[in-house]
């Protein structure tokens, strides 16, 4: 399988698209087709678990790169918690896919992505590069962490992330360095391009990015869609997933295993304020803006890096993006409700994202409950634990929640950061004078 830029100006194979990161032309790497599965692996889904499907699904994307038995070690190393899909309502389960070492769903694609990097760089040193508005990061390090050879650099926005965020980013020591960025989300993701483009630290260095531009992030983040599928499938209704989208790296995994054949019926590509996505949909431009800053802070992105990977499969064409996902945007005070309602009369805590998510799956219900015959089951990818966000979640509460003791653990340790402005030439000269 050969990998290709969404600006068509790079060809490659997986191992360098993987250690590359993004394309020399600036595009994001695409598999030049999205493999089919064939109906024997549909027929016997309900069957598999998670690392079996996360193998064939995987398989198809990384061929002949890597032996079966190096990749079943990884598969079974990164997927060693739970992806339970949890009932919320009759027909609305919550996908909890926070059960990793960080509590963020991100934990899924860093850790494949942290391992895959490692077994392709095969020992020479190396530099990963990450921006982050909370929960990439700190999944990116814990991924990393005393992987030999390999340092990881992690910009994020200064007092824009939760104090648990922060101590999640900060405290890891070792291989792992945080640079504090006086600026937004969408400066420190314009600085890690720049960092990554830059021919000086290109020739001292061999760097790499670990956001969700890596196409390693999006490879096991399909697995999951499989698997939830597989749980809910005996219920015979049409499923409908809700996805809380920021950079959009979550949603395009969903429609990679819709092109696999998984017969998805709807994806809701479910956002905060930061709605450049639904509104691209309701008036076809796309225009990006800064971001704004929500209780659901992962997903206040303003230009969407995986636009490019949706434009490129729906080949540019509206018409495609309208029949494949609907995307409505909310409000913190719909959310801050929704989180209120739930609670109340379901007795589940969402936390910020997945009550985003939540709210899309609502909101298609209402739109469709004039429509005879149009039930189904609405899965909602809920992306962190409540703890993780725990001053938002008490507060919209009004009461305390437990904090598990895999978190209370980053509270405990001391912060370690560099603050810099935003200024690409004084992170550059830091970097130069790194070993
Ligand atoms: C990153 C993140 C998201 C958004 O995921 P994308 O793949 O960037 O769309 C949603 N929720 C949480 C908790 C996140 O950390």
């Amino acid at each position: 399988m050969k990998y290709i830029s969404t600006r068509l100006q790079e060809e490659t194979n997986i191992k360098t698209a993987i250690l590359k990161g993004l394309a020399d032309d600036g595009g994001l790497f695409m598999p030049e087709y999205i493999p089919k599965l064939d109906s024997q692996f549909f027929e016997n889904l309900p069957n598999l678990s998670l690392q079996e499907i996360g193998f064939t699904v995987a398989s198809e994307f990384l061929g002949e790169s890597i032996s079966d038995e190096n990749l079943k070690q990884i598969i079974d190393e990164v997927l060693n918690f739970e992806i339970p899909a949890v009932k919320i309502t009759e027909n609305i389960y919550s996908l909890e896919l926070f059960h990793g070492p960080t509590m963020a769903f991100k934990d899924v694609g860093a850790r494949f992505m942290a391992r895959m990097m490692s077994y392709f760089s095969e020992g020479k040193p190396m530099k990963v590069i990450a921006a982050t508005s909370g929960d990439t990061g700190s999944a990116v390090a814990s991924g990393f962490f005393g992987v030999p050879e390999i340092e990881v650099y992690i910009l994020y926005p200064k007092g824009k992330v939760s104090p648990l965020q922060e101590k999640q980013l900060t405290t890891w020591g070792g291989n792992i360095k945080a640079l504090e960025i006086n600026g937004t989300f969408d400066d420190c993701q314009a600085l890690a391009k720049q960092i990554l483009s830059d021919e000086e630290l290109n020739r001292k260095f061999t760097l790499s990015s670990a956001n969700s531009i890596n196409i390693a992030r999006l490879i096991p983040q399909t697995f999951y869609y499989f698997w939830a599928f597989a749980q809910l499938q005996k219920f015979g209704k049409p499923i409908v997933f809700s996805v809380p989208s920021g950079n959009f790296g979550n949603l395009t995994a969903g429609l990679f295993a819709r092109k696999m054949g998984l017969p998805v019926h709807q994806f809701i590509a479910s956002t905060n304020e930061n709605n450049v996505v639904p509104k691209f949909l309701e008036t076809g431009n796309y225009e990006s803006k800064p971001s704004k800053q929500t209780i659901s802070n992962a997903m206040d992105v303003g230009n969407p890096s995986n636009f490019e990977r949706m434009k490129s499969l729906f080949n540019n064409d509206i018409s495609d993006f309208r029949k494949e996902i609907v995307s409505y945007s909310f409000s913190d005070e719909e959310t801050k409700n929704i989180m209120r309602k739930v609670k109340k009369e379901f007795n589940y805590t969402l936390d910020p994202h997945g009550a985003v998510a939540y709210l899309g799956l609502e909101t298609l219900r209402q739109a469709q409950s004039d429509k005879e015959g149009e039930d189904f089951v609405g899965i909602l990818l809920e992306t962190a634990h409540p703890a993780k966000f725990v001053e938002v979640v008490e507060d919209v509460l009004n009461e305390k929640i437990v904090i598990p003791e895999k978190l209370e653990a980053f509270n405990k340790k001391e912060k370690q950061s560099v603050e810099f402005p935003v200024d690409f030439e004084l992170v550059k000269q830091f970097l130069m004078e790194e070993k």
